[in-house]
């Protein structure tokens, strides 16, 4: 199949061809007719499928066509409204629009917190055809009488799942209440939970479905590898992986915001270039980071999991799980980010002794055992005991010798988690009725994650 045999408008061939892409992938083959044919969608895609270009390449070419017929009259209203869950991933979605839209004459712009309102105001004032938002910041401009949204043709809900575990619901509502009723609706996600369904029971009109497969949990052409190492070698491990393999564009994953500061420093130290990027991080130096680190200039971004949510980078070669996360999902997540769209990509997790509950979740989500390997001159001690992992005021208790005692803790990032965009909620610390945050069993046998109660 071609972009050329699902009948996209020429400009938006040519700026498919200069992208590089030759054809397109399954979700997209399957979402692009859909929306152009009209009518409602839920869509189960994650990140890395191409679901971006599934949903604004179909956009852009009925917005195109309805401007040709229309002309562009004295106001702009704004008849496309995207909304995302998090600052990197509203960019993210910004710039692909702008590409695949660059020979046409829409005007996009992204509003999230964190910066000022102001030039947010200008632009929109301006005249906007597409407008990418989180939720938080759209509602300051909706309060403000800033944006108007009465004019929305087209609405898209772009990784629902992580909105809701973010927190979002009540906003998202908010949102909804002040759109206009007539309008094609859009919701994807990662995952179908009950209360993703109950979102779209909502938000949409008898939809078409569509699901591709969750690629990263079958995904081959990510190598996954498990290094077992004791807790205080992790970092001189890393760093010797790092240069003795020559790996460049290394995205590590660590718990804790902190953790991914002091693990900065002592890269830096070794003359790995590095920097982290994490909620308590300024927009400013988020987007430094990310564009030195796809520039090359930069070796390794250190990242915690909400920040690196939505990084898009084009066949990242290397994600190291320094840290492994509570929450088996995550790890999912945070292996999609390599191997994208056929590329090889490489995962590979450091694990003390700690963690090794946590790795035994994840091999339980993902079905298959991981591959270890001690590397010479890191072999773990034999005798160590698994200790209790800090997480801002929890403990968790992920070592495999601890589990059956309960107590185990999950759900959530908790109290380190990433600022959420634009509206500064975090995620829960714990679900209620659940002591101590403590993961249902179901989540661990791969069910869809659900949101907060
Ligand atoms: P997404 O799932 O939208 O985050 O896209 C994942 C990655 O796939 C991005 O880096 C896109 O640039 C890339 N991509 C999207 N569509 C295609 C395609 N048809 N062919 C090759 N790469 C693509």
């Amino acid at each position: 199949m071609s972009f050329e045999s699902l009948g996209l408008i020429p400009p938006l061939l040519k700026a498919i061809h200069e992208v590089g892409y030759t054809e397109p992938t399954p979700i997209q083959a399957q979402a692009i007719p859909a929306v152009l044919s009209g009518g409602d969608l839920l869509a189960g895609a994650q990140t890395g499928t191409g679901k971006t270009a599934g949903f604004t390449l179909p956009l852009l070419h009925k917005l195109a066509l309805q401007l040709e017929k229309n002309g562009a009259g004295a106001k702009r209203p704004v008849r496309a409204l995207i909304l995302t869950p998090t600052r990197e991933l509203a960019a993210q979605v910004e710039e692909c629009v702008r590409s695949y839209g660059k020979y046409l004459p829409l005007r996009s712009l992204v509003i999230f917190g964190g910066v000022g309102m102001n030039p947010q105001i200008d632009a929109l004032r301006r005249g906007v055809d597409i407008l990418v938002a989180t939720p938080g910041r759209l509602l300051d401009h909706h309060q403000q009488g800033t944006v108007d949204l009465s004019q929305v043709e087209y609405f898209v809900l772009d990784e629902a799942d992580r909105m809701l575990d973010m927190g979002f619901i009540h906003d998202i509502r908010r949102v909804l209440a002040v759109l206009p009723k007539q309008k094609q609706s859009l919701l994807f996600s990662a995952t179908f939970s009950d209360d993703i369904k109950a979102l779209a029971e909502r938000l949409l009109d008898h939809p078409k479905v569509i699901e591709v497969a969750r690629r990263n949990a079958t995904a081959d052409t990510i190598g996954q590898k498990v290094f077992p190492v004791d807790r205080d070698k992790k970092k001189e491990l890393l760093t010797h992986l790092i240069k003795s393999n020559d790996w460049h564009q290394v995205l590590v994953f660590t718990r804790m915001k902190h953790g991914a500061n002091r693990l900065v420093e002592f890269l830096n130290k070794q003359g790995v270039t590095a920097m982290a990027i994490h909620g308590n991080k300024s927009q400013s130096a988020r987007t430094k980071a990310l564009s030195e680190f796809k520039s090359g200039e930069l070796q390794a971004l250190v990242a915690t999991d909400i920040a690196a949510r939505g990084i898009d980078i084009d066949q990242l070669p290397h994600v190291v799980n320094y840290e492994l996360p509570n929450v088996p999902e995550d790890y999912v997540h945070r292996i999609g980010r390599t191997g994208r769209a056929g590329a090889e990509g490489e995962a590979v997790s450091l694990v003390c002794i700690d963690e090794e509950g946590f790795l035994a979740d994840i091999e339980k989500l993902i079905k298959r055992s991981i591959p270890r390997e001690v590397v010479s001159g890191f072999e773990p001690d034999p005798n160590a005991k698994a200790e209790p992992i800090q997480l801002g005021r929890r403990v968790l208790h992920g070592g495999a010798t601890q589990r059956s005692g309960g107590g185990r803790s999950g759900g959530g990032q908790g109290n380190n988690a990433p600022r959420a965009a634009g509206n500064g909620q975090q995620r829960p610390s714990s679900r209620p009725g659940q002591p101590g945050g403590r993961r249902p069993q179901q989540q661990a046998q791969g069910k869809p994650r659900s949101a907060r109660p």
